[in-house]
């Protein structure tokens, strides 16, 4: 399904200071999810922009632990929204809440990706300390390696749902 605009707002800049900031809200059905909130920011002025997914029926804080243990897992669909937090204890990673955070919906493959993305790239040397950390993650990548995410959002936003389940 496309994205359907419900709102559409003119306001203040937080970086400019004009009134150009378009935030524009658009809801659309994912699979396994249901119902989306997007939310789109941009400045026609400064080009500042922003955005931001949350679950369009959603509850209180939810903390969700996934066992990754299959390539289904990994899979798996992750819908992160600003306010979530990403911790994968066995691989010493985490993901911390924020506008700059990306790949709002992606899958859990996906959030392994965006950390090797971030990654220094000298860790990709085999002779680097942080080399383990490069390794662990493409085991992760390959279901070579079993681990948990674990997903935090006080605002309930976000969620991780397997296909078949
Ligand atoms: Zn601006």
């Amino acid at each position: 399904m496309e994205p359907t605009r419900i709102h559409s707002t003119m306001t203040e800049c937080p970086v400019c200071g004009n009134r150009t900031l378009e935030i524009s809200v658009y809801v659309y059905e994912v699979p396994l999810v249901g119902k989306v909130l997007l939310d789109v920011w941009k400045c026609s002025n400064c080009g500042y922009r922003r955005s931001d997914v949350g679950l369009a029926e959603h509850g209180d804080e939810v903390m969700i632990s996934f066992k990754v243990k299959s390539p289904e897992d990994l899979g798996a669909l992750v819908v992160k929204s600003s306010s979530a937090t990403i911790v994968i204890p066995e691989l010493g990673v985490e993901v911390s809440p924020g506008p700059a955070a990306q790949d709002h919906i992606t899958t859990v493959e996906g959030v392994l990706e965006r950390v090797l993305d971030n990654v220094p790239s000298e860790c990709f040397d085999e002779s680097s300390e942080c080399n383990k950390f490069v390794k662990d993650i493409t085991r992760a990548m390959n279901s070579e390696k079993e681990f948990t995410v674990i997903l935090i959002d006080p605002l309930g936003k976000s969620t991780i749902r397997k296909w078949g389940t």
